[in-house]
């Protein structure tokens, strides 16, 4: 299992976000969990949510033993009474949200032909539909606020395809059209959508491929190694933060693959 300091090591605290609230969801551990560390650094307060309740509640307490305004809101992010209570245990502790990561994410790998459906349905639910179902109850609460950053993580493979991932492709791409689409819509009410589409990043989705592969693929990558959560989570940090001119955007984190 990956794992972060809460407070980023090397990285000043700073009050950049201070007051704001961070859903970051998938934080219990891996991208989401550096994520959720580096706005807490930068001052959010943080709601770690992760499928898994008992992971949620242990990332949680973390950060709390660290000083960080944190809460565990778990669900799942593909039901919508979970997702429900979840916004509903947001507001009643901190009354507002004012960033959302959308990071939750899994792959169920396969070549085109061998694809089963049920793989197809998981990704495609899990990795997009979920956007949908937890980004529309957020967007009423920011649009009142008239303050909002969505930021989504997305993929390079949803940018440039990869063999064996037609079902994780398919739905990153589609996030990323949900993320411009949302950026034009809510432009009007302060509120940003963007999306970060990392490469190949040192997490355990990636470890799960096995170390064959990885050799193969970090030969690829013109900066020599895979990256790290922290490169992924300070990209939304740009985005959350300084970045506020900035929507409908997809920023690649790749150490340079595919340029
Ligand atoms: P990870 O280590 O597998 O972590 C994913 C997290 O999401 C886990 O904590 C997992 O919970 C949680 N999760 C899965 N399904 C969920 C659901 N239905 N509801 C709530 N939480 C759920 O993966 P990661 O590498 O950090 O990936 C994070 C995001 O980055 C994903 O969207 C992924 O597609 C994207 N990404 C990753 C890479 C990479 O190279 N690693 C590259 C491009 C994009 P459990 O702990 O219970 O499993």
């Amino acid at each position: 299992m990956s794992t972060t300091n809460v407070m980023e090591k090397g990285m000043e605290k700073s009050d950049l976000l201070k007051g704001m609230v961070a859903v970051v969801t998938g934080s219990g551990r891996g991208i989401g969990k550096a994520i959720a560390t580096v706005l807490a650094t930068a001052g959010a307060k943080i709601v770690i949510n992760d499928i898994n309740g008992e992971l949620s509640m242990a990332t949680a307490k973390e950060f709390e033993l660290q000083g960080v305004d944190a809460i565990a809101a778990p669900c799942n992010v593909t039901n919508n009474e979970q997702i429900a209570q979840m916004v509903e245990t947001v507001m009643n502790k901190f009354g507002r949200i004012d960033i959302l990561v959308n990071n939750a994410g899994i792959t169920r790998d396969d070549l085109f032909m061998r694809m089963s459906e049920e793989h197809w349905q998981a990704v495609i639910d899990t990795n997009l539909t979920s956007a949908f179902k937890v980004t529309q109850p957020i967007l009423k609460i920011m649009s009142k606020q008239r303050q909002g950053r969505i930021i989504n993580i997305a993929s390079t493979t949803g940018v440039h395809g990869n063999a064996g991932q037609v079902n994780y492709a398919a739905a990153k791409a589609g996030l990323i059209g949900f993320t411009k689409t949302v950026a034009l819509e809510y432009a009007s009410r302060n509120i940003t959508s963007n999306a970060v589409a990392p490469g190949f990043i040192d997490t355990d989705m990636t470890k799960a491929l096995g170390e064959d592969k990885i050799k193969k693929v970090v030969e690829k990558i013109p900066l020599g190694r895979m990256g790290s959560p922290q490169d992924i989570a300070q990209a939304v940090l740009f985005f959350a933060g300084p970045g506020s001119y900035v929507t409908g955007q997809v920023l690649e984190v790749s150490g340079g693959l595919y340029t």
